[in-house]
């Protein structure tokens, strides 16, 4: 499909092909479906939330409930003030959520809606919450929407009634439900207490029980959010989606942070176990010790296949940037790493991993999928891993293809397995290696095809 691709690069300033990144409301719902009994609301017309709302649930294969507040020409000429209000009521009264989280979309920040006026101005039934965070998708990415709207909630509820609980809180930034889930485990491993925020597991992943539940059971409690501001530490897992809402945290109730890499890869999971063992005095438990034991086993077992080979990385920059680092431990060459969020701390941590490694690559923020097939066109690689969308040049250039990051929206199950973590990282692996060992079975001579690797 994409066999037209030239390999001529010509500068483009104004143009994205293919772009690498979703719209800011995407992140903002996603961070809002993960507190509880929360009502994501898009303050913009119906086809924007119909997109937000699509790209998760082909994610997820699960409903990513939200309301709108229905622009129509009205709205663009006259301000949205009215829809939402009308909105407001009519959700509490119908679906009866204990929050709505409001973030804008592109006509509502170009027409200058006022949301802390018109929240100032709503009809909000006792007990009941309306929070919003600003989202605007000429700017950032859905990195950037999910890390205002993770602002937005401290902003709106976190609290220092000077009472501390003792707890850590945690950002993990814009990762799946099963990665969710895996970070809980390690810090419970650990024996710390936790706050996680926003938290989709149990939400996103909810079993099926035959029973319709439009608020699940997973997701943050509010009391949760009030009471993240009496907490010892926060820990942001990724700098682009999570240091955001720990700033406002630290800001609003004098929580001090540490922002960490998402724990991808043996390298970023070690720096979050020794960091977490070195603000709380505690040792490593040997479960974990145990694990680690157990992919450094298998890094070793299948280093031949991943030794000088050459991989394309396109995703989320947290990701990107700890799974930069893996790539690098596992011998290989991240020879094109891309995202298409915009900042510059992306190109400069990942260049600096490749220095030290002795190696060379091209490392860009603000890019596309059409960049990276160019280049691809130029000097192949040996593997790519991205979202779905990679799968047009994967195909087009025969390249051994590992789905990952968001969206996925043509495989299922993937939901439920972490990448985070030493067992994230034993699944990653596996999922790598058997993708060059596929085009090696499905390619080599019918001599060379072993039935041991
Ligand atoms: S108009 Fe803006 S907010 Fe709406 S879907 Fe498009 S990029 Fe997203």
């Amino acid at each position: 499909m994409l066999d037209a691709t030239p390999k001529e690069i010509v500068e483009r300033k104004a143009l994205r092909i293919n772009p690498a990144k979703t719209c800011q409301p995407v992140g903002a719902m996603y961070a809002a479906l993960g507190v509880h009994n929360c009502l994501p609301h898009s303050h913009g017309s119906q086809g924007c939330c119909s997109y937000h709302r699509t790209v998760l649930s082909r994610h997820f294969k699960e409903p990513a409930m939200a309301s709108s507040s229905s622009f129509t020409e009205g709205a663009s000429v006259f301000g949205g003030g009215a829809n939402i209000k009308t909105a407001v009521k009519n959700i509490f009264a119908l679906y009866d959520p204990d929050i709505i989280a409001v973030h804008t979309t592109c006509l509502s920040e170009t027409i200058g809606d006022d949301l802390p006026t018109y929240i100032r101005e709503m009809e909000i039934p006792e007990g009941k919450l309306v929070i919003h965070a600003n989202t605007p998708s000429y700017q950032g990415s859905h990195i950037t929407g999910f890390a205002s709207m993770v602002k937005g909630f401290i902003n709106y509820l976190s609290l220092n009634s000077g009472v501390p609980n003792g707890n850590f809180n945690i950002i993990p930034g814009f990762v799946g439900p099963a990665d969710m889930r895996e970070i809980k485990r390690i810090f419970k491993v650990m024996g710390i207490p936790y706050t996680m925020l926003p938290d989709t597991s149990g939400v996103l992943d909810a079993p099926n029980t035959g029973k319709y539940k439009m608020y699940p059971k997973g997701g943050t409690k509010i009391e949760e959010i009030v009471d993240a501001g009496n907490a010892a530490l926060t820990v942001a897992l990724g700098s682009y989606a999570s240091e955001m809402g720990a700033k406002e945290l630290e800001k609003k109730c004098k929580v001090p942070f540490i922002t960490l890499k998402t724990p991808i890869g043996i390298d970023a999971t070690d720096e979050l176990l020794m960091s977490l063992a070195k603000q709380t005095g505690k040792e490593i438990p040997a479960e974990l010790e145990e694990e680690r034991g157990q992919l450094v086993d298998l890094m070793i077992d299948s280093q031949q296949y991943f030794q000088g080979r050459k991989a394309a990385l396109v995703g989320d920059p947290d990701e990107m940037i700890a799974l930069s680092q893996f790539i690098i431990a596992l011998g290989m060459i991240p020879q094109y790493v891309v995202t298409g969020t915009p900042g510059s701390a992306f190109a400069r941590e990942i260049t600096a991993m490749m220095q030290e490694a002795g190696l060379e690559g091209i490392v860009k923020a603000e890019k596309d999928f059409f960049d990276v097939h160019q280049w691809i066109k130029n000097e192949n690689v040996d593997l790519l891993i991205s979202n779905t969308y990679g799968k047009f040049i994967a195909r087009a250039e025969d390249i051994p293809f590992v789905r990952f990051g968001f969206p996925v929206m043509d495989r299922y199950g993937h939901n439920y397995n972490p990448v985070v973590g030493y067992k994230g990282a034993m699944f990653l692996l596996e999922q790598m290696c058997n993708a060059m060992l596929d085009k090696e079975d499905r390619e080599c001579a019918e001599e060379d095809l072993e039935v041991v690797r």
